[in-house]
């Protein structure tokens, strides 16, 4: 009734999946090959002829043959988007060793934090600066190692959840510190943080309300006022800022911010921040400010566990730089935030008409995107996007195309916003679109 199919070894034979072998190694291709079989032996369908099969088996491990993390064009209108990495990534590590740990004057063996540490302190005017994974390890660090068993007074309104299973009352009780929570979500006061201050209170915990917004009938009291207090009192005041916002947000069009030195001359005693939302660099957890603060941190026994990658500290290191010389662009994050809505208009009218010269029916719309990733809430960007017919085969289509591309379906069409997009991609944009179009594995 059915074809036998062939042996497993004559497969893994055949030129065409020799190069299969080559990339995957036999153990995984004669797997994935006998999974294959199975499968079309379960569904009862003819096999196809010895040839057929190879080229087919060939496409199926192309799956395979991809990248595990493939770079991506952002089509979706999102600067810092959580799924795509959050910021773009500045490339800066080279292969091979680095002299991490090692002082190539001395030959003595160096401090791998020391070159990120000066440059954190010159950025930001600190005294201190210690780096760790990322934001969630620089608090828990920081409560660790300074209000295990004592109190750690946050507002209501502050009392956040980030996703990925961060939440602020949980870090607080895993790192051992007794949550003293003040005021209500839309208003708490001066006189509520002060009423709070006991013999065992540790610190004054400032939160940035990273991804919502409160308006209305809401009040805050200043981060100045609260470090006015937490002095008089002889407490700690730290900032959880979590977005790393350092520059005037204003030339882009977007609110002004507190920027991480605005918040330490405010007199906080440590500022943390993520270093891959604002910062845009790598994943990092970034802690600034007073040295007595910090310096336990330091020798902690956690600290070991929470310790930065070297490919990260090299990015950090470079996009420190970039900022120092007063050159924001330089980093790929300020590139895309700086680009002028006109520009973009002519790179998506450039698109949309060599796309339909390609017989693909693509118009230029306005659309508003965002900064993303916990910073900004609330707020939106102009930008311009390529409009294709909405069509969730054909957005798959492009995802699985190469390179992937992600775009945004928004009331009824498949947009292509350009404002996460390099200009230098729009070329590779245009022929990943055309392709997908016209050669849908639908
Ligand atoms: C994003 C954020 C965090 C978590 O930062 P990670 O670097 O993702 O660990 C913590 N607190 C605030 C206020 C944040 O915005």
């Amino acid at each position: 009734m059915f074809r036998r199919p062939p042996a497993v070894h004559w497969l893994l034979n055949h030129p065409q999946l020799r190069e299969d072998v080559s990339v995957l190694g036999r153990e995984t291709v004669k797997e994935v090959i006998r999974r294959r079989l199975a499968e079309l032996r379960q569904r009862r369908e003819d096999l196809p002829e010895p040839e057929a099969l190879v080229a087919e088996l060939h496409r199926h491990l192309a799956r395979w043959r991809r990248p595990s993390y493939p770079a991506v064009i952002n089509a979706t209108g999102v600067l810092i988007h959580t799924n795509l990495g959050r910021s773009p990534r500045l490339t800066a590590a080279s292969e091979g060793y680095l002299a991490l740990e090692l002082e190539l004057e001395t030959g003595q063996r160096g401090e791998r934090l020391a070159p990120v540490r000066e440059k954190l302190c010159r950025y930001f005017g600190a005294e201190d600066a210690l780096v760790v994974t990322n934001n969630a390890a620089a608090l828990l660090l920081l409560l660790a190692a300074h209000a295990r068993g004592r109190e750690v007074i946050v507002s209501r309104g502050e009392l956040i959840e980030i996703g990925g299973s961060f939440r602020l009352p949980e870090v607080m009780k895993e790192a051992g510190a007794i949550l003293v929570e003040v005021g209500c979500t839309n208003r708490t006061h001066l006189a509520d943080y002060r009423k709070a201050i006991t013999p065992n209170t540790c610190a004054i915990l400032h939160v940035h309300r990273s991804n919502f917004a409160l308006t209305g009938f809401v009040t805050n009291p200043q981060v100045a006022e609260l470090a006015h207090l937490a002095r008089q009192a002889g407490v700690a005041l730290w900032v959880d800022q979590g977005s790393g916002c350092h520059v005037d947000l204003r030339p882009f069009g977007l609110n002004p911010e507190p920027t991480v030195s605005q918040l330490l001359n405010a007199g906080a005693d440590v500022v943390m921040f993520s270093g891959d939302k604002l910062l845009a660099g790598p994943q990092a957890g970034i802690l600034v400010g007073k040295a007595q603060t910090l310096a336990p941190l330091r020798h902690h026994p956690l600290r070991r566990a929470l310790r930065p990658d070297k490919a990260a500290l090299v990015t950090l290191a470079a996009t420190l730089d970039a900022y120092l010389a007063g050159d924001l662009t330089r980093v790929p994050f300020y590139a895309l935030l700086a680009q002028k809505p006109e520009e973009l208009r002519r790179r998506a009218r450039c698109l949309a008409g060599r796309l339909s010269r390609e017989g693909v029916p693509a118009k230029v719309v306005p659309t508003r995107a965002v900064v993303g990733g916990g910073t900004t809430p609330g707020q939106t960007l102009p930008s311009w996007a390529v409009a294709l017919p909405e069509d969730a085969a054909l957005a798959r289509q492009l995802r699985l195309g190469n390179p992937p591309v992600v775009a945004r379906q928004e009331q009824g069409l498949l947009l292509l916003d350009l404002r996460a997009v390099f200009p230098h991609q729009d070329r590779l944009l245009l022929t990943a679109v055309v392709s997908s179009w016209h050669h849908p594995a639908r």
